[in-house]
Formats: structure tokens, C-alpha cells, sequence
């Protein structure tokens, strides 16, 4: 079983989030007492020396920055879902990623996000109320159970599918600090229990061919906080053919990257790793885009 050694020093990631401070304001107010630099990858992203605590920091209780790590920050800019579009975020909670993709989005269009557990809403809610994030609607229910054929959803562009994962390849240090409990997936962070692996691994291939299922999707996005590759490259390879046959692909988000997906599947160079040591976080990123069905004069 793979274990994070403890003494791997993550740099300390804060995410200026634009809704409410513009970049250059965030790092003159970091600078007065810490290091700041700009990520060479993300935009919006400083990079502070490890040891740094924020946790009590006004710019953090206010929403204005948000600490989240760089491969987590990775995903809603892979998705890139322009401003004025519809959007699914299928598995909100707590909402780092909601409340990034809003920001993507200058707050214009709707992102509809969808949480099954009727606790972690309410730290979804507090998420989006923090950020100032107007453009989002937050729904209590199974992702699964949304109809695809809908006319709610006819509008739907992009999907960014972040499902309940082992949680091997992070430590819970994203916004759970504001809230009182801390468990941020439905794991106990091992992950290296095969059974259980299969069984989060069966919800995700389902939650996924359910996202490629909207009719007016573009782009779809699959992240996990896993390093196994049950989680990651071995779900896309049971979705190829399905994803396939509705005309998605396999796309490359952040192609400058190096560390790809494992090859055991067929288009892994275009799949996004990260590693638990190298990167201080272990992520997955898959994203699958097709051309657009709808009509060229919509929106
Ligand atoms: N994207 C979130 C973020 O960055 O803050 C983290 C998402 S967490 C890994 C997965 C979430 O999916 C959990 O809050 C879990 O309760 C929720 N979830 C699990 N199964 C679901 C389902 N069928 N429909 C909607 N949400 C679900």
C-alpha cells in the first residue's frame, strides 16, 4: 500500500478568487508578511513558502483568496467553461472547484451544482456565499438521477465530474479548515482496500458515461484526488468506446505538463497526472471534448 512520506513540504497555494480581488491587489497584500509568487501554470495562483498560515488571514475568512492546491486549481481551468455558459459541477461538496469555475466564468452564465449528501450542501452553500458566487444554484440531489434529456439541462455546455475518490494522492487541507468536521471525500484517505476501490471505481465509470449522456455537451472533465490507477486510466478505458460512439475525444489539458497517464490505455498522453511526492499532491485529470451539436447562431 502506497503511503505519502510526512515529510513531503507542500508549498502553501493560495487561489486569488477574482470575483472579489483582482491579482495584483492579492500579492501586495501578502507580500506586507510572506513571499508571494505567481504560478507558472495557473492563472490567479501565488505560490507562498510551505510553512505559511493563513488559516486566520482576512483575505482567507473573507473569500477573497481561497487556499487550494495547484493540481486541484488545475481543474475548473481545464474544463475552461467561458463566461455566459451552463455548467453541471456533479459533485459539488464542499465547492473549491464550484466557486473556481465561477470565477472562470467572470460570474456570468449558470453553474448548476449538484451534491447528493444533505450536510455537505450546507458547506457548499457557505462556500459559494463566501466567494460571492451569484451565478451559482445549488441543488441536493443524486447526479445520477438528473435527466440528460431534460430541458433544464438542454443548455448544459461543460460537466466537471469530481466524484467521491479514495482520497488517496491528498490530505485534507482544502477549504475544510472553515468548517467544523473535516472529512472531505466519503474515504478514509487509505485507498488501498482493492474491494472498495472497485465499488468507487463502478460509481464513477457510471457517473461519468452519465455526464458524456447531456446531448448539448462539450466538454467534460474527470478529476480524482487518487493515485490507483482503478480510480483513474482504468475508468476512462471502460468509457472510450461509450464516449467514442457520442463523438467525444480525448483532449490535452495543460499540454506543457509532463506527467501524463499511466499507458495502459489507448490516448493516456492526453491524461494528467500528478504526483503525491514530485507534485506534493496526487491528482487525475481526464477531459473529453466534442465539437458543438447546437445550432451556430446560439450563443
Ligand atoms: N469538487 C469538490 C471540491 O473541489 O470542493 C469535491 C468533491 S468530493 C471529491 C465528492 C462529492 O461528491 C462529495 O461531496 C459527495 O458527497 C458527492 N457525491 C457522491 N455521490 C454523489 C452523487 N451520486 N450525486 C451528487 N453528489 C455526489
Amino acid at each position: 500500500q502506497y503511503k505519502i512520506p510526512a515529510d513531503v513540504k507542500k508549498p502553501r497555494y493560495v487561489r486569488v478568487n477574482t470575483l472579489k480581488l483582482d491579482v495584483e491587489t492579492a500579492v501586495s497584500e501578502l507580500s506586507k508578511d510572506n513571499m508571494v509568487e505567481k504560478d507558472d501554470m495557473i492563472p490567479d495562483l501565488l505560490v507562498l513558502p510551505p510553512a505559511t498560515d493563513l488559516h486566520n488571514h482576512p483575505l482567507v475568512t473573507n473569500g477573497s483568496v481561497f487556499m487550494q492546491g495547484k493540481a486541484s486549481s488545475m481543474v475548473a481551468v481545464a474544463l475552461g467553461p467561458k463566461p455566459g455558459w451552463e455548467v453541471i459541477d456533479a459533485c459539488a461538496a464542499p465547492g473549491n472547484k464550484t466557486v473556481h469555475l465561477a470565477a472562470v466564468m467572470k460570474g456570468e452564465g449558470k453553474i448548476i451544482a449538484c451534491e447528493l449528501n444533505k450536510d455537505r450542501v450546507k458547506r457548499l452553500e457557505h462556500t459559494t456565499n463566501l466567494a460571492g458566487a451569484t451565478n451559482v444554484e445549488v441543488l441536493h440531489e443524486n447526479f445520477l438521477n438528473l435527466n440528460p434529456e431534460d430541458e433544464l439541462y438542454s443548455k448544459v455546455r461543460a460537466i466537471l465530474l469530481d466524484p467521491s475518490c479514495s482520497g488517496s494522492g491528498t490530505v485534507a487541507d482544502r477549504l475544510d479548515y472553515l468548517l467544523p468536521s473535516h472529512s472531505h471525500t466519503s474515504s478514509d484517505g487509505d485507498g488501498g482496500d482493492v474491494g472498495r476501490l472497485l465499488k468507487l471505481a463502478a460509481f464513477q465509470e457510471k457517473a461519468l458515461i452519465h455526464a458524456l449522456s447531456f446531448p448539448g455537451v462539450e466538454r467534460v472533465v474527470y478529476s480524482t484526488c487518487s493515485i490507483h490507477q482503478i480510480e483513474n486510466e482504468d475508468v476512462i478505458k471502460s468509457v472510450l468506446p461509450f464516449a467514442a460512439f457520442l463523438g467525444f475525444h480525448l483532449a490535452t489539458p495543460f499540454p506543457q505538463w509532463a506527467r501524463r497517464g499511466l499507458p495502459v490505455v489507448e490516448g493516456s498522453q492526453h491524461l494528467l497526472r500528478t504526483d503525491p511526492v514530485e507534485d506534493k499532491e496526487g491528482f487525475f485529470i481526464a477531459l473529453f471534448t466534442r465539437n458543438a451539436t447546437r445550432s451556430p447562431e446560439s450563443p
